[in-house]
């Protein structure tokens, strides 16, 4: 399970600086793609080579501004309540203050495993800025600059250090035979009645994953004679009515989910189109690397002109990952899920495929031959060799000369040429770019 790490602490001491500073992927280019939105609230840190976990930036707690009181306010507790743990950030600058003396007392009724981050220690001196915090009495603490990205990786090492065992059922990574699919997206658009659906006609296959937490309770089954396990869909099950803060929170299940399956199949509602929050649940795929499959839902309540429009619309603003298949289903009526399942193995057979190396550096040869770099300030980078890395989502390093100079757009280009050439369909594409040989 991927754990949650809560921001806490009164406005302006670098809460969103320093969300920002964790939960930004190294990729750029994922970054950049227009359409792509970002909930400035909810990320995910990947640390190379540690424990990836889920970071509520919570806003605030107490102590806020009368008016601020309220949704706001529940749903950061609500957050902070939950998490696996607290970075309770202050300000090395101004120094201890009467809203920071509160937010620590509803800590310590909260009870939650706290670290403390005095943050903005950049150009002064930190010990007395630390010492100023001695009184809160924290056993862990760190001194960071946030907007200067100091102290940032040790803070992460302290994070990663302090989180839970990890209490998933081993098997769930494990088992190969298995497809594990998510369906994810916003509320209404009809998760759970796919889900019904596909497990009441596979009611006799279908089965609890012993092991897994409440939380996240997998299911097993069988379609057209191949073996799938859905993830997180306890709560798409067994539906009840949320409030506002739970139904907030639910975007940490959707990363949960994302980070535990293979294939993310995101669901749109088509008479609603693509919003903002669809973009972003699409944006978290993809920070995953997720293959990816779009279900767009209900197409069953639009007539000829609207489904006509919503075709346009689609084209339009799903265009950042037109890589994936977008596949029309109803699911309350049930159709399009053949297509759904076989869009799914593709999506899962292109992340999974194997290269070899000469493939690989051969695929770099014809791609750099028949569309080179410009040339930047006289020079030109050259691509020399190339192997594969990493599968799911496949990742190739290129090793050449002066690679720092290809620009994001021939980035795309090789990325697109890959994707052409070994008919990779549902998945992204990385590479990763080695200075020499
Ligand atoms: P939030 O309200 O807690 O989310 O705070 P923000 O992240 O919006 O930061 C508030 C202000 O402090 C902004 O002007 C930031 O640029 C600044 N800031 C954040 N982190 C640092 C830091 O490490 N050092 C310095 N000098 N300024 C910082
Ligand atoms: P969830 O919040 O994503 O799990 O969405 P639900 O499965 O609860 O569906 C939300 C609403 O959309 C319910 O009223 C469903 O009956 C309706 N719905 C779900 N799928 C379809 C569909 O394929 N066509 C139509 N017309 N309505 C649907």
């Amino acid at each position: 399970m991927l754990p949650l790490v809560a921001l806490v602490g009164r406005p302006n001491v670098g809460k969103s600086t320093l969300f920002n500073a964790l939960t930004r992927t190294r990729d750029a280019l994922v970054h950049d793609q227009p359409g792509v939105t970002r909930d400035r609230h909810y990320g995910v840190c990947r640390p190379e080579g540690q424990r990836h976990f889920a970071v509520v930036d919570t806003g605030g707690i107490a102590g806020e501004d009368e008016g601020l009181v309220g949704a706001t306010t529940r749903q950061a507790r609500a957050a902070a309540t939950e998490a696996d743990l607290v970075l309770f950030i202050v300000d090395g600058r101004e120094g201890a203050s009467a809203m920071d003396d509160e937010i620590l007392a509803w800590l310590r009724k909260s009870a939650r495993p706290t670290v403390l981050v005095v943050n903005k220690t950049d150009g002064i001196d930190t010990g007395a800025a630390l010492n100023e915090f001695a009184r809160y009495g924290f056993r862990d603490v760190v001194a960071t600059s946030s907007a200067h990205r100091q102290g940032i990786d040790d803070l992460i090492d302290e994070v990663v250090a302090r989180l839970p065992e990890e209490g998933v059922a081993p098997e769930l990574d494990t088992d190969p035979s298995r497809i594990r699919v998510a369906f994810i997206g916003r509320p209404n658009v009809g998760k759970s009645t796919l889900v019904n659906r596909l497990l009441g006609e596979e009611r006799m296959i279908a089965s609890d994953v012993p092991g897994t937490t409440r939380d996240s309770v997998a299911i097993d089954m069988e379609r057209d004679g191949r073996l799938y396990r859905l993830i997180d869909t306890a709560g798409l099950r067994r539906k009840s009515r949320v409030d506002e803060a739970v139904e907030k929170f639910s975007i940490i299940k959707t990363l949960q989910a994302i980070e535990q399956c293979q294939v993310a199949v995101v669901m749109l509602d088509a008479s609603e189109g693509v919003t903002d929050q669809d973009a972003s649940v699409l944006g978290y795929a993809l920070d995953a690397g997720r293959a990816l499959v779009v279900a767009v839902n209900k197409w069953d309540g639009l007539t000829e002109y609207q489904r006509q429009q919503a075709e346009a619309l689609l084209a339009r603003k799903l265009g950042f990952v037109d890589w994936a298949e977008a596949v029309r289903i109803s699911a309350k009526h049930g159709s399009g899920l053949r297509e759904l399942f076989g869009a799914i193995h593709r999506a899962h057979a292109s992340a999974t495929r194997e290269f070899s190396t000469s493939e690989i550096t051969r695929a770099v040869e014809i791609a750099y031959e028949s569309n080179p770099p410009p040339v930047v300030r006289g020079h030109i980078a050259k691509l020399r060799f190339a192997h594969p890395v990493a599968s799911n989502p496949p990742t190739f390093a290129i090793h050449g000369n002066r690679l720092r100079t290809l620009s994001d757009t021939y980035k795309r280009y090789l990325e697109n040429f890959f994707r052409k050439r070994f008919k990779l369909v549902g998945t992204p594409v990385r590479f990763v770019f080695k200075e020499g040989s």
